[in-house]
């Protein structure tokens, strides 16, 4: 018998755990993960840096964040946003270093800063993590819950009962079909962060410039009215880059609809506008009349990109600007303003990835993370159908709810 059994030994059900025993050190807390090794994905995080928070301390900002679940984590942010988590890093001693895109990582760049620090803490609280334990199911006993769990060690059942219970599990694609069906709204899960696989032929236009980067670009997908603003990177596969990586996140489950089979339209100039960037056109020409277009650069752009668009323009490079026509300025406008490129697939972001979907936030109240009709029964991390842009912000959702838990928990008890 336990007071609390956390599932998952994650990002969330760590730091849950250790924040129940920080605030109501009486009760014994003992998380149970399936595999065997705990904090895997903080390890592998940020690309073994762990990038652990956005330096964005206002909520309304910290919100727009997120594709996924930002009404719900406005509540939550107000009560534990990033300063909170900050505060409670550095007073376990643990530096950190926020970078120029407002990313924020341990100061010793890695990741095992973080997953140390939470091993100890979970040694130093008597927190028992009991590995290859995979959590089966419950049964509701006397106002206790009664678990089943698949010892994978020794290919036994197990049975434990606990007075509460955190479900901290992650972004997995099945908890909610074996589990609980029918008690909460779930959320089918799909990939999100991830990058765009061009089509054969555009690829093999790409190829050559793979590796070029462009700081300042618009991307949206045909059809739709948003777009993304950010740099892109052209890869040896197609597209990647902040710019792709929010727009995959934002459009997940229509990507996911259309089977990752669709056309983006890229612009290459960032903000400026057609009428704008007309005029510039028409400026730069005026200006260098007599020169080639192959000594010319109207907008700064790395040189093999520049190429590449003036001969789909069908520029001569070797012509005079000054007689350059209308209909050329036009078709210029238009490779710069709305590129197109024909994507047929995705692959994985290394650096991280999440899923939407999970568990609806309509299910579970924000003041303590507890399910509506659940109680006892908390749910913190990624298992939520919440989910951020790349930059530290699924992290932060994780300790967010995760608090809020750990806080409704040791306030009952
Ligand atoms: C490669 C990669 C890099 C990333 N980098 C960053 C980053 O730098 N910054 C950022 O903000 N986010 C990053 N993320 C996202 C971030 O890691 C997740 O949002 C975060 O780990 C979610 O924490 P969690 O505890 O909810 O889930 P997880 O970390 O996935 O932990 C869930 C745990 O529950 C266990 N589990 C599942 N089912 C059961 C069961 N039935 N019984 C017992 N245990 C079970 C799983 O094995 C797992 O250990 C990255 C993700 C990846 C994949």
């Amino acid at each position: 018998m336990i007071d609390v059994a956390v599932i998952g030994g994650g990002a969330a059900g760590f730091y849950c755990a250790i924040r129940i025993k920080e605030l109501a050190p009486n009760l014994n807390v003992a998380i149970f993960e399936k595999t065997g090794k705990t904090l895997t994905k903080v390890r592998v995080s940020g690309g073994g840096r762990c990038n652990v928070t956005h330096d964005c301390n206002k909520t309304s900002e910290l919100i727009t964040n997120y594709p996924r679940g930002a009404s719900f984590l406005k509540k939550v942010f107000h009560k534990f946003g990033v300063d909170q988590f900050l505060d409670w890093l550095h007073a376990h001693k643990v530096q950190t270093k926020v970078e120029a895109d407002g990313r924020i990582f341990p100061a010793s760049n890695s990741s095992e800063t973080i997953a140390g620090l939470f091993e100890f803490l979970a040694h130093k609280l008597n927190i028992e993590v009991h590995r290859n334990h995979e959590w089966m199911g419950f049964e509701r006993e006397n106002n206790q819950f009664q678990h089943e769990f698949n010892d994978r060690l020794n290919s036994k059942k197990i049975n434990i009962h606990s007075k509460y219970t955190v479900v901290a599990t992650g972004g997995i694609p099945d908890l909610g079909k074996v589990i609980w069906k029918s008690d909460f709204e779930w959320i089918a899960p799909v990939p999100s962060l991830f990058t765009f696989n061009a089509d054969k032929a555009d690829l093999n236009k790409l190829k050559p410039l793979s590796g070029v980067s462009v700081s300042n670009c618009r991307i949206k997908v045909m059809g739709e009215k948003e777009s993304y603003q950010g740099p892109i990177l052209i890869t040896h596969w197609g597209i990647s880059g902040p710019a792709v990586l929010k727009t995959s996140a934002w459009m997940a489950r229509k990507l996911f609809d259309n089977q990752y089979k669709f056309k983006v339209l890229i612009s290459w100039v960032g903000e400026l506008n057609e009428d704008d960037l007309r005029t510039l056109i028409y400026q730069e020409i005026e200006k260098n009349s007599k020169k080639l277009w192959k000594n010319i650069s109207i907008v700064d752009l790395p040189n093999r990109l520049w190429d590449l668009i003036l001969n789909e323009c069908e520029i001569d490079t070797n012509s005079i600007c000054g007689t350059s026509s209308k209909k050329l300025v036009n078709r210029l406008v238009e490779s710069l303003l709305r590129y197109p490129i024909e994507i047929s697939g995705k692959t994985t972001f290394k650096e991280e990835f999440v899923t939407a979907g999970g568990i609806s936030t309509e299910s579970v109240s924000p003041k303590s993370m507890e399910i509506r009709n659940q109680p006892g029964i908390y749910v913190c991390g990624e298992v939520l159908d919440i989910d951020g842009v790349t930059g530290g912000f699924n992290f932060q959702g994780a300790w967010s709810t995760s608090e809020i838990a750990a806080r409704a928990i040791s306030n009952k008890s």
